[in-house]
C-alpha cells in the first residue's frame, strides 16, 4: 500500500479524553475512531490488526476441532427468561423493543443462543463432543466505559461453547481451550498469566482468567512465588487468623468521642487494629431494582472487605447491592454511622467473616453515637446469619496454599474460560440420548477472548514514547519503505523496486511516497510502529539503504539486495 493513497489521519497531539498509552496511541495512529462513549470504529490500519488477532484465534480454535459459526447479535428476551438472566444480568444488558413491543437484547455473551442450538439440533450421544465458536460484536452497557478499547460498550469477542456428555469430557474440552488460549496470547506477543477466577454473571464451577500483565490493568491478581497459586484477588482465598484461646472478658461500653474510623478508635483506645472489627453497611435490591433489605458485613479492623465474596455469600448479583444510606438504615436497624457493631443491630442480614468467631475480646462499635464496646465475643454477644470468607487477600498475607507471603500484580483480563457444567442445559432443557436411549443433560463450558481488548493490551505492552512497537504477528503491515526525498528519481526508483519485490515475496509492505518532509515521515513511522523500516535516502545512488527494526535503536547500512533478503527472512521468522 502506498501511504500517499492510504486513508490515514495521524494526530500530533494527545487527545484529551485518553489517559493510558494504548488509548492515546490507537487514537493518535488513527487506528480507531470514537463515535460515542465506549463505541469505536476501526480504520484501515486498526482493522488489519484486528483481523490478524482474529486469524490467530481462528487457527488455534480450529486446531482444537472447534467449528466457527456466526449468530445474530440481537437476542429475544424469551431465551434470557428461560435461563433466568433477563433480570439477573442487570443494567449492563442492552435491552430494546421491536415495533410490536417485544423485548430483545443486544448480546453481551451467547450462552442462551448456543444452548438453544444444541437443545434443538443435538439428539444423540454420537453428536458429542461439540465445540462451536464465533467472532462477533458484543454489547454491554458498561457503567463506566473507559480507556478506549479496554472497556467499551461495543466490542469484538470470540466466544466458544463446548458441549460434552460427561464432566470428565468437559475437563478435556476445558484443557484444550486453556491450551489454545495460551497459544493465542503467546502468538499475539503478550506477557500474561492464567489465574483462577470468580465465575461472576456467567456462572459455573471453575474458571480461569488470562491476564496480560500491565500497571494500567483493571484486574488485580495475587500470586505466590513459592508455589503455583495464582488467582484474581476477587477469587483468592484468604486464610483466617488462628483462633485465640484467651478467656472471654465481660462486655464493656466505652466513650470514644469522634472516633469514626478504625484508625481513630484503635489509636484512642491504644489497641492494635487486629483487636477491632469493622462494619460495612449495604442495601440490597430485587429484580425490579426495589430496595429489599439491609446487610451488615463484619471483618477484622485491619482487613478489607472483598465485595465479590460478599455477593457470593449472599447469592445475589453484583448489581443488586450498594452502600446503604446510614441514616436511613439506622432508623430500621439501629446501626449508627461510624459506630456500628454486631451487638444491638437488628432487622438486617448479618454476614460475618470466617475468622471473627475464633477471635476473642474484640472492640466493635456500640450502635450508639461516640461509643464502642470492648470484649465482644461471637456466640455470647452476637450471631451471624451467614459466616463466610469475606476478606481481600492483600500483598504480604500468607498464601492460601503454602503460607508464603503473596505478591500482587495488575493486569488486563484478555480472556476467560468457564466450566459451566449443567447450569444452562438444566435451565433450558438441553438433553442428549445416551447409548441406552435415556435423556442426559449436556455438560457445557464457555470460553471468551476480548479481541479488541487484546489489541489494546498488545499496545499497552509494546510501545515507547514515540509510538507503538508492533509484534510482527499482529502488526498492520510487516515493513515500511520510506523515501527520504520524494522527487529524487534514484530514491523513488530504488524504493519502488524494493516495494515491488517485497510484495512479490508476500511481505505486507507500506511505501511512504508522500510529499512530506523526512522528519514527518520518520515520526509517523515511529508512531505507527511497523516492525521493519527500510529507509531509501542519498545512499541509494550507490545501492545502499538503511535497515532498521522499530524495536532497536540502531540502523544498519545494507545493500538493497541484502535489505530485501533480511526483511523477508525476519518476516518469515516472526509473523
Ligand atoms: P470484566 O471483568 O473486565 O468486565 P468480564 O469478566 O465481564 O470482563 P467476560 O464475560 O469474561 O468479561 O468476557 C470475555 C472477554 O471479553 C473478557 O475476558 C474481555 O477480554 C472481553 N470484555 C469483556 N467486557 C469487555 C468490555 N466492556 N470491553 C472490551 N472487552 C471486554
Ligand atoms: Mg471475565
Amino acid at each position: 500500500m502506498r501511504l500517499s493513497k492510504m486513508h490515514l489521519k495521524t494526530l500530533r497531539e494527545v487527545p484529551n479524553e485518553a489517559e493510558i498509552a494504548s488509548h492515546i496511541l490507537l487514537l493518535r495512529t488513527g487506528m480507531i475512531r470514537k463515535l460515542v462513549s465506549g463505541v469505536y470504529g476501526f480504520m484501515p490500519l486498526g482493522y488489519r490488526s484486528i483481523r490478524k488477532i482474529e486469524e490467530i484465534i481462528r487457527q488455534e480454535m480450529d486446531a482444537k476441532g472447534a467449528q466457527e459459526i456466526h449468530m445474530s447479535a440481537v437476542q429475544p428476551a424469551e431465551l434470557w427468561m428461560e435461563s433466568g438472566r433477563w433480570f439477573k444480568y442487570g443494567p449492563e444488558l442492552w435491552r430494546l423493543k421491536d415495533r410490536n413491543g417485544r423485548d430483545f437484547c443486544l448480546g453481551p455473551t451467547h450462552e442462551e443462543i448456543f444452548t438453544d442450538i444444541v437443545r434443538s439440533e443435538v439428539n444423540s450421544y454420537r453428536q458429542l463432543p461439540l465445540n462451536l465458536y464465533q467472532i462477533q460484536t458484543k454489547y454491554r452497557d458498561e457503567a463506566r466505559p473507559r480507556f478506549g478499547l479496554m472497556r467499551s460498550r461495543e466490542f469484538i469477542m470470540k466466544d466458544a461453547y463446548s458441549f460434552d456428555k460427561t464432566f470428565e469430557e468437559l475437563d478435556k474440552s476445558y484443557e484444550d481451550m486453556y491450551d489454545a488460549y495460551e497459544r493465542v496470547f503467546t502468538r499475539c506477543g503478550l506477557t500474561f498469566r492464567p489465574v483462577e477466577a470468580d465465575t461472576g454473571a456467567i456462572g459455573g464451577s471453575n474458571s480461569h482468567e488470562f491476564t496480560a500483565l500491565s500497571e494500567v490493568g483493571e484486574s488485580e491478581i495475587a500470586y505466590c512465588e513459592t508455589c503455583s497459586m495464582a488467582a484474581t484477588t476477587e477469587k483468592a482465598l484468604c486464610i483466617d487468623a488462628p483462633a485465640s484461646n484467651e478467656a472471654e472478658l465481660p462486655l464493656e461500653t466505652v466513650h470514644t468521642p469522634g472516633t469514626k474510623t478504625i484508625e481513630d478508635v484503635a489509636n484512642f483506645l491504644e489497641l492494635d487494629k487486629t483487636q477491632t472489627m469493622k462494619a460495612l453497611l449495604f442495601v440490597t435490591y430485587d429484580d425490579e431494582q426495589n430496595e429489599n433489605g439491609y446487610v451488615a458485613a463484619f471483618v477484622r479492623g485491619d482487613r478489607e472487605l472483598n465485595m465479590i465474596k460478599l455477593v457470593n455469600a449472599l447469592n445475589i448479583p453484583e448489581h443488586a447491592i450498594a452502600f446503604a444510606d446510614e441514616a436511613k438504615m439506622g432508623a430500621e436497624t439501629g446501626c449508627v454511622g461510624g459506630f456500628t457493631g454486631p451487638v444491638g443491630i437488628h432487622d438486617c442480614t448479618i454476614v460475618v467473616d470466617s475468622e471473627l468467631p475464633g477471635l476473642k475480646n474484640l472492640c466493635a462499635g456500640a450502635c450508639k453515637e461516640d461509643h464502642h464496646m470492648l470484649h465482644v465475643n461471637y456466640g455470647r454477644d452476637y450471631k451471624a446469619d451467614i459466616i463466610a470468607d469475606l476478606k481481600l487477600l492483600k500483598e504480604g498475607d500468607p498464601c492460601p496454599v503454602c503460607g508464603a507471603p503473596v505478591k500482587h500484580a495488575r493486569g488486563i483480563e484478555v480472556g476467560q474460560v468457564f466450566k459451566l457444567g449443567t447450569k444452562y442445559s438444566e435451565a433450558m432443557g438441553a438433553y442428549y440420548k445416551d447409548e441406552n436411549m435415556e435423556d442426559q443433560l449436556v455438560v457445557m463450558g464457555c470460553y471468551g477472548i476480548g479481541v479488541t481488548r487484546t489489541l489494546a493490551a498488545v499496545v499497552e505492552q509494546h510501545h515507547d514514547e514515540n509510538g507503538i512497537i508492533w509484534p510482527m504477528s499482529v502488526a498492520p503491515y510487516h515493513a515500511i519503505v520510506t523515501i527520504v526525498n520524494t522527487g529524487d528519481e534514484v530514491q523513488e526508483k530504488t524504493a519502488e523496486e524494493i516495494y515491488q519485490r517485497l510484495l512479490g515475496a508476500g511481505v505486507e509492505v507500506l511505501l511512504d511516497d508522500r510529499k512530506e518532509r523526512p522528519g514527518v515521515k520518520f515520526k509517523d513511522a515511529d508512531l505507527l510502529g511497523i516492525p521493519i523500516r527500510i529507509i531509501v535516502g542519498r545512499g541509494a545512488a550507490d545501492g545502499i539503504v538503511e535497515y532498521k527494526l522499530r524495536r532497536d535503536a540502531d540502523k544498519e547500512e545494507r545493500s538493497m539486495e541484502d535489505a530485501i533478503n533480511k526483511t523477508i527472512q525476519t518476516v518469515m521468522q516472526e509473523k
